[in-house]
């Protein structure tokens, strides 16, 4: 079988979609609709970049509700599902914090706002279902980001759709989240921990790596402590998670960047296989000493 992939550079990031299929005209157009209609109906449901999406107008009605759709609510059940996993280390409602951070669109520096010094209780955002529409209120004062989880969320949902409807082996990497779907044969991938890469087989996993390095300004970065509403004091330039899911790759690597030091034995709690590099050394939790002598055996 062949293998082809289609390309997509968006949110200052590379996304990609591949499966084993027959090369054809056909199918390649088939696979960069997938990608760029599902990229683009994520972007509108859950953008904080844009005026017209949904995640933006729950936004500017803080304290309201506001009708969304169910499609707007998987993301925001996925960034709760994130937040129960994490007792909060991953908080969608870090919206104001990440801008004050400096992450806007335009200028990753110092914003000059000054973060506000609480962050606000994910447990308070509230769903209300309806039919066609579901409707969303969050704390007055609060904004949301689903920007931790979304990429997470979309390479699972890639990798099921791609898999579902042609039962080809695939894999769906959101700039660095990606979800491989490959019970033929197992599909090679890589962690890329910016000076080195471990490559692992995979049939049916998850794998995302977290970094302060590539969203990084002078005094911040875009990783937030919830804790202290300032971006994470931490010990990592990067942490790679392999995991089931995209999504619980990405929980936990983000969750690993805020804890810092603690991040080896919280990941080793929860049975999980990591990699953690830092300005003075790595650290290799779980099962990733192996991938790495198998890595080493087969370069
Ligand atoms: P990731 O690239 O997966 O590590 O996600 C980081 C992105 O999630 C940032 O660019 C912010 O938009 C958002 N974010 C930052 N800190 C947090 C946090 N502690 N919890 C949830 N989202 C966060
Ligand atoms: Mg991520």
């Amino acid at each position: 079988m062949d293998e082809i992939s289609v390309g997509l550079s968006t949110w200052k990031t590379e996304l990609w979609l591949a499966a084993r299929l027959p090369a054809s005209a056909g199918t390649q157009a088939w696979l960069r609709d997938m990608l760029t209609t599902e990229v683009s109906a994520l972007d509108e449901l859950a953008s904080r970049f844009r005026h017209d999406s949904q995640l933006s107008a729950v936004n500017r009605a803080a304290g309201r509700w506001v009708q969304v759709s169910w499609e707007f609510i998987a993301v925001l059940t996925a960034s709760l599902e994130a937040a129960a996993a994490t007792d909060g280390l991953v908080n969608p409602l870090l919206g104001t914090h990440v801008v004050a951070a400096g992450y806007d669109e335009w200028a990753d520096q110092d914003s000059g706002i000054t973060a506000p010094a609480t962050t606000c209780d994910w447990h308070a955002i509230e769903i209300k279902p309806g039919q066609p529409a579901a409707q969303v209120r969050i704390p007055l004062g609060s904004a949301l980001d689903l920007g931790a989880v979304a990429k997470g969320w979309l390479a699972d949902r890639l990798a099921q759709i791609v898999h579902a409807s042609t039962g080809a082996d695939c894999v769906a990497n959101m700039g660095g989240d990606l979800r491989v779907i490959s019970p033929g044969e197992p599909w090679v991938v890589a962690a890329d921990a910016g000076r080195e890469e471990t490559h692992m087989e995979l049939d049916d996993a998850g794998l995302a790596t977290s970094g302060i390095g590539h969203r990084a300004w002078e005094g911040g970065h875009h990783i937030i402590d919830p804790r202290t509403g300032r971006p994470a004091k931490t010990a990592w330039d990067s942490v790679s998670v392999l995991a089931g899911t995209a999504a619980g790759a990405n929980t936990a690597s983000t969750a690993c960047i805020v804890i810092g030091d603690q991040g080896p034995r919280w990941l080793a709690d929860k049975g999980l296989d990591g990699w953690f590099v830092g300005p003075t050394g790595e650290r290799l939790v779980g099962r990733w000493q192996q991938l790495r002598h198998v890595d080493a055996a087969r370069a």
